[in-house]
């Protein structure tokens, strides 16, 4: 029988980066303080400050609601924030998951749907893309779409900060793919709090989960019963280009486990050199609709972005 490092009960869970052997106690608790270093080391949250939630009903996101009401409410107004894309069979049965958890928790929840701000789903995204491929990735319209609708009514709502559920194997996928496409402007931009730096019209983006491994949230969710979405995958999923660093980084860190610490210890080493990068965007106003953005081009990127499908 493994026993667990702390108690020598019977082990639930075995972490082979420690190695750590945990009862399902001894992994709550080492789970939630090092979920609370995050916080507290890279100073996520401050205290009253209103927070936002990005929640899509999947496990990460869930959880991150889960941990930051369970810290922060006595101290802080935690507002969950749902996106509907307009992907049937999918985004809608993972939001009435979301909107379950949001009302047994008692949790304010706020949903808004690319239909309605857009006037445009994903779905017929999806249509026109299939028609003309030059138009681009699926991902890359509801990538930026939704960044933009999240930092929008996360500003309506007066938030502080908009938490999000990236963990420690998403943050690893995208230093690395950043490097793969040779792009320190975006390199600079991830971290513990993400964006373009300070400035009015951007609520800054914290993840909770940056240092925590995509295995252990899913060992945490199902200790905690907390209730996410897990069936079928988005149906454009397959199109990510992450998914290639997903299972390539997932063999490394199966031969050497901590490969992913790895990566992470690498890119905040760097961050320091990376924010003079950081420093020398120029921000602007889009020429049509008045937002801040970085892009070099005279329009932001959802103004582009719609303006190819909508023609
Ligand atoms: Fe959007 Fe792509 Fe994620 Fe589907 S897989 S929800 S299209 S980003």
């Amino acid at each position: 029988m493994v026993k667990c490092n702390r108690c020598g009960k019977k082990a639930e869970i075995l972490l082979p980066y420690g190695p750590h052997n945990f009862c399902r106690a001894h992994f709550i608790g080492f789970f939630e303080r090092r979920v609370k270093r995050t916080i507290s080391r890279h100073g996520l949250i401050r205290r009253g400050e209103r927070i936002a939630v990005g929640l899509s009903g999947g496990k990460d996101s869930s959880t991150t609601l889960f941990l930051l009401n369970k810290f922060f409410s006595k101290s802080n107004e935690i507002i969950a924030i749902m996106l509907d894309e307009g992907i049937p069979k999918y985004r809608d049965r993972a939001l009435k998951i979301a909107e379950e958890n949001c009302k047994k928790w008692k949790i304010h929840y706020v949903r808004k749907s690319f239909r309605k701000e857009f006037g445009i789903t994903m779905m017929q995204i999806m249509r026109k893309i299939a028609k003309d491929e030059n138009l681009g990735s699926t991902c890359s319209f509801c990538g930026v779409l939704r960044r933009y609708l999240l930092n929008k009514v996360a500003k309506e709502l007066k938030c502080g900060k908009i938490a999000t559920g990236h963990n420690l194997d998403d943050e690893a996928q995208s230093i690395l793919m950043n490097i793969f496409d040779n792009d320190p402007k975006r390199l600079a931009r991830l971290g513990a709090i993400a964006g373009i730096g300070e400035t009015a019209e951007f609520v800054p983006r914290i993840k909770p989960l940056y240092e925590t491994p995509e295995k252990d949230v899913i060992a945490y969710a199902s200790f905690n019963n907390i209730k996410a979405y897990s069936e079928e995958c988005c149906p454009f999923k397959w199109q990510a280009k992450r998914n290639l660093f997903r299972s390539e980084l997932d063999k490394f860190e199966e031969k050497s486990p901590g490969t992913k610490y790895k990566i992470l210890s690498f890119f905040k080493n760097m961050k320091p050199l990376l924010a003079a990068e950081q420093k020398k965007e120029k921000l602007h106003k889009c020429a049509k609709c008045r937002s801040i953005t970085s892009e070099k081009n005279k329009y932001c990127m959802v103004c582009l972005q719609l303006k190819k499908v909508k023609k």
